[in-house]
């Protein structure tokens, strides 16, 4: 039963625009469970969206139902018309490659601005998304309008294509790399459009939110994905996939409805690079993020949906660091609930594995630690990048010969990504081409491909330089993007993804965090 809420709800006036914190509190359960006394209550600590509700008198107030949860009555579909069948209030999803259009009387199933919203279970395989903007095609992927993808798989083995972008992508040009849905599980998506201003939520967590340029960048020419209006279409992918939809609603709002946010981006090289990698399934992730110098996650995040740069959010572990005990990981792991983005531990020093247990590590998307803070051979306890800690340098081969071994043994440690990764102390920075030979290369990458350990490409320090990752991609070795912030300005991935370029990285060649179960500390490589 579809429900909305002038239907549920008969003489309580609804709030025009609902804020996140009251959507996220109505849909924790069915809305048939709410009394009009909780909905009051919701309203009178709910500020912002009392304030917005004033402020925009003009919007439609009702989520209307585009299922009826009986029929596809106002659905058409293409190719495949059995891909789509209705069984027990569902629209169930499986077959042939079809997509079904709404073609029904709802607001001549023609949308510009609206808010839309499905419930939608997807089983392991399952590859889908919902379509808007778009128009009736009789065959092929729908060419016109944007698709927002349903896809909460594990990633696969790379024997063929692996899809990289997960539920919520506002597919190829804004894509989101990790699932915050799971297979087997309701849940539910959200898609917003105000003007030039595109927002996805999954279970209400903001994962997309996109403000299209003057001059709008086409990777790939085939798809016009171009804020416009037209219809919403739901995707059969393929045989291999199955997918539930229920409660799909929508509330059209006027055309004149415009995002607050006026300040739509500059497209520059960079910005055109980046849509151009999400088109190509490449994880656009800056997996070496710090709060540092100010930056709130707040911040970090909302950078992070308009550049179109993944976020990897790091903590510190180690000795005298905020992390150092399972108690802290707990701590941490709390404060970061429900972030929407990747979690993870960067490990310090050579004993973090003393303070944390394997599954406290195993909590974390991912680990990756550095060889820049060690002991050296002489019981001198160093970090590189400090000067006076390094000391004078009298024989750099000797020093680069107790440094590969130190990097060794960082890549015996149970890590994802080996980070900072080939970086030398000032002194003998400027003879980095020689210093690292072909051999202590050779080793380095060889240890990151026998232990599965991702080799970051280092924007703050531009490293490793483009001869050594050649030599690494060769070698077949993995790549991560990390920017190691020092402050709150993190940049735009400039060096690692002008490697991707000038070393001929493809998509399988970039990192990708491992599933649960499927972790290093947990399966021992
Ligand atoms: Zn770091």
């Amino acid at each position: 039963m579809p429900h909305t809420a002038s239907v549920l709800l008969p003489g309580v006036p609804f709030p025009k625009i609902y804020n996140d914190s009251f959507t996220a509190k109505l849909t924790r359960r069915p809305m048939t469970e709410l009394t009009r006394r909780e909905i009051l209550a919701m309203l009178l600590t709910t500020p912002a969206a009392a304030s917005s509700w004033a402020q925009d008198t003009s919007e439609s107030t009702d989520w209307t139902p585009l299922f009826d949860g009986k029929s596809l009555d106002g659905w058409k579909a293409s190719e495949h018309e059995g891909s789509f069948k209705v069984v027990g209030g569902e629209i169930l999803v499986h077959g042939e490659r079809s997509h079904l259009f709404y073609t029904g009387k709802v607001h001549n199933a023609d949308f510009r601005n609206f808010e839309f919203s499905a419930e939608i279970k997807t089983l392991p395989g399952s590859n889908s998304g919902v379509y808007f903007h778009t128009a009736f095609q009789p065959s092929g992927f729908p060419s016109a309008g944007f698709e927002v993808q349903v896809e909460n798989n594990p990633p696969a083995p790379l024997t063929g294509y692996v899809e990289r972008k997960k539920t919520g992508s506002l597919y190829g040009v804004r894509n989101v790399y990790k699932t915050f849905a799971k297979n087997d599980e309701w849940f539910t998506l959200s898609i917003t459009v105000r003007g030039k201003l595109v927002q996805t939520r999954v279970n209400n967590l903001l994962v997309v939110d996109y403000i299209e340029p003057e001059q709008p960048f086409q990777a790939d020419k085939k798809f016009g994905r171009v804020l416009n209006h037209g219809t919403f279409a739901l995707q059969g992918h393929d045989p291999g996939s199955t997918t539930r939809f229920r409660n799909i609603r929508v509330r059209p709002l006027p055309d004149s409805a415009s995002s607050e946010a006026s300040d739509r981006p500059e497209v520059d090289d960079l910005y055109r690079e980046v849509i151009r990698l999400s088109t190509e399934n490449y994880p656009i992730v800056d997996y070496h993020v710090h709060l540092k110098g100010g930056l709130t996650i707040e911040q970090a995040l909302e950078n992070s949906r308009r550049l179109g740069i993944n976020y990897g959010v790091a903590i510190n572990c180690g000795l005298g660091f905020p992390v150092h005990s399972d108690e802290s990981v707990q701590q941490y792991l709390d404060s970061m609930k429900g972030q929407p983005c990747f979690i993870a531990l960067q490990a310090e020093g050579r004993e973090w594995r003393t303070l944390v247990s394997p599954a406290s590590i195993a909590r974390f998307d991912y680990v990756f630690t550095d060889a820049m803070t060690f002991t050296d051979d002489h019981g001198k306890r160093m970090r590189l990048w400090i000067d006076e800690e390094v000391g004078n340098i009298p024989d750099p081969q000797a020093f680069m010969d107790m440094l590969l071994d130190r990097i060794l043994g960082v890549m015996r440690e149970p890590i994802d990504i080996y980070a900072n990764p080939t970086f030398l102390p000032a002194q003998i920075a400027k003879d980095y081409e020689t210093l690292w030979t072909p051999d202590r290369r050779r080793k380095v990458i060889a240890a990151a491909i026998e232990n599965n350990v991702a080799i970051e490409i280092n924007n703050r320090y531009k490293i490793p330089s483009a001869s050594f990752i050649k030599q690494a991609k060769a070698a077949g070795a993995k790549f991560s993007f990390g920017t190691n912030n020092a402050d709150a300005n993190l940049g735009r991935l400039e060096y690692p993804l002008a490697m991707v370029k000038e070393c001929g990285l493809a998509w399988q060649d970039i990192f990708v965090p491992r599933s649960t179960g499927q972790k290093r500390i947990e399966t021992g490589n």
